[in-house]
């Protein structure tokens, strides 16, 4: 009886906060404080926890963990596109599998869960747009390099992104055109494709009632074949156990699993002679 009253209490807690509140999301926070300080007064009077959302986390960082050492066992014979657009050296790291402390990493658990919205919402807009392809897998066997593209329609190539509302100002992010610069070179020439134009299309991940935006980019040739070039080295690098340039873009380091390897590199160098630095710009 007593935790049907304290439960109905919660309810009413609840109730009342949402007639009064005219707060914005900025006191979020302060209220899922609140809420959490209340609940845990309720907790007391229970020893049983229902849902432990820590066990919960764990669950999901064990996943991650097992994703990580899964990928790293497939065979992967080609580079893919996204692989072109990220730290050369990172991807060495990764496909030489480089010890990584795994207990350490992946500290966004929800990961997953963010890549699934993604999924779901790209396969909304493949299937309720009249697109002629969606989904075509790519290779270029010059280039040594595998991708898929999201959707194609006449002389268009598409590619679907997430943003969050309050990002929308700085939603086109050039590393989105480079993808499809390369996607459209090998469609053209390895599939005889007459890719001119490239439509970014931006979904709203965190407001599904919002329109999805859409920039359309003139395709540049030369976009596209750079890129494709860095991949010839990039294969290159992996075949000969050459260690690929840095990235020069800062950002790329930030979540980076490597760090470490990256930061020693002069001191492990004079010990172990047997990589060389290959540059790749
Ligand atoms: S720390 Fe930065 S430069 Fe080094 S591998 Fe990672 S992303 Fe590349």
């Amino acid at each position: 009886m007593d935790q049907i009253n304290e439960f109905n209490k919660l309810i009413e807690f609840i109730d009342n906060n949402k007639q009064n509140n005219e707060k914005d999301n900025d006191n979020l926070l302060d209220d899922i404080n609140h809420l959490i300080n209340y609940s845990t007064k309720y907790e007391e009077l229970n020893n049983l926890i229902g849902f432990d959302v820590n066990q919960f986390k764990k669950r999901l960082k064990q996943e991650l963990i097992n994703d990580h050492i899964k990928k790293q066992s497939y065979d992967r014979p080609y580079i893919s596109i996204t692989e072109l657009l990220e730290c050369p050296r990172r991807i060495y790291y990764e496909r030489k599998k480089y010890d990584i402390d795994l207990k350490n990493s992946f500290y966004f658990v929800y990961l997953k869960l963010s890549a699934e919205i993604g999924n779901t919402y790209h396969k909304f807009i493949q299937e309720n747009y009249d697109f002629t392809e969606t989904e075509k897998t790519i290779i270029s066997e010059h280039y040594k390099t595998k991708g898929r593209v999201d959707a194609i329609k006449n002389n268009f190539l598409y590619e679907i992104k997430p943003v969050d509302q309050k990002d929308i100002k700085d939603a086109y992010n050039i590393k989105h055109l480079y993808q499809c610069s390369i996607g459209a070179y090998i469609l053209n020439n390895s599939y005889d494709y007459k890719i001119d134009t490239i439509t970014l299309i931006y979904y709203i991940r965190d407001n599904f009632r919002k329109d999805p935006i859409s920039f359309d980019y003139k395709y540049d040739e030369q976009i596209g074949k750079k890129f494709l070039e860095n991949a010839l080295i990039l294969y290159n690098c992996l075949e000969n156990n050459k260690l690929p340039e840095k990235s020069n873009n800062k950002d790329d380091c930030k979540y980076c699993l490597y760090k470490k390897y990256c930061l020693n590199k002069e001191d492990k160098n004079k010990l172990d002679n047997k990589e060389e630095i290959l540059f790749l710009l």
